[in-house]
């Protein structure tokens, strides 16, 4: 575990206004369009009525051809875009409209892990957990490197946190990245292919570790794939084709 003290659990923030049983990600009647949005003839409608929920613990994998929406709509749960129409609760917090201030706090909440782990080659794997760490938590009292030891124990990595970033495997890389995506201890993880580039052990550690985390840590995860080595770790299956979720 990379809690700081044996009884403190995930923290959950106090702003939310999760009501107990309600899903962590719940999306009703989503549109979503881009173009101008004073000049309705150059609109272009991407995303079309989604309806979704995740619940807390849930592994949930959406799959669909390229061009369908997948990343708009991870975006638009990650609060790296506006929700336009229709409602998207995160952590209980509705997103419709929000602002740049409201998209950033959820944005805090929320674990990113891309294809690309883009890591500082030049960092050591506990540099580079530890950065993540500076950047997220001022605390001075807080010991950084012990918690960035703990974050890459957790994720496999107790005997590779003083290797530079540019001598590990690409699975390793990944897991570093995963160890930094996780220093905000997140209740939600999205994932975009982030096995597309490792071989099938590789990618099975990474898949691994996000099984682990929705199991112990009851973090909700999204994750966008192609790759149908993993699809078995899901606990749902979703299919998105022309900016519509089609029904299971
Ligand atoms: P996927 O992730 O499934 O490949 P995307 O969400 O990236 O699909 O794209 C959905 C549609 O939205 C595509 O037609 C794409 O061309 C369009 N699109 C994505 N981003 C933009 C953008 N920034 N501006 C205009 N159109 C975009």
């Amino acid at each position: 575990m990379f809690q700081d003290s044996q009884n403190q659990s995930f923290p959950h923030n106090s702003d939310n206004e999760l009501i107990s049983g309600e899903s962590i990600i719940s999306i009703r009647n989503l549109n979503h369009y881009f173009g101008q949005l004073e000049h309705l003839e150059l609109r272009k409608q991407v995303l079309f009525d989604i309806n979704l929920d995740i619940a807390k613990g849930e592994i949930v994998i959406m799959t669909g051809p390229s061009g369908s929406g997948k990343t708009t709509l991870l975006s638009l749960m990650g609060g790296l875009r506006t929700a336009q129409e229709g409602s998207l609760k995160i952590l209980g917090r509705e997103m419709y409209n929000a602002s740049k201030q409201k998209l950033v706090e959820v944005r805090r909440q929320i674990g990113f892990i891309f294809q690309s782990h883009n890591l500082m080659t030049f960092l050591t794997a506990k540099q580079n957990v530890r950065m993540a760490i500076e950047l997220h938590d001022r605390m001075l009292d807080l010991d950084m490197d012990a918690k960035a030891t703990q974050i890459l124990e957790y994720v496999g990595l107790k005997d590779r946190v003083d290797y530079y970033s540019d001598s590990l495997s690409g699975g390793q890389k990944q897991r570093v990245a995963i160890a930094r995506a996780l220093v905000m201890q997140p209740q939600i993880v999205l994932a975009d292919e982030p096995t597309a580039a490792l071989d099938k052990k590789s990618g099975r550690d990474v898949v691994e570790i996000m099984q682990k985390l929705a199991k112990e840590q009851g973090c909700a995860i999204l994750l966008v794939t192609h790759d149908n080595r993993i699809l078995d770790i899901a606990d749902r299956i979703i299919y998105m084709e022309d900016g519509k979720l089609q029904k299971n």
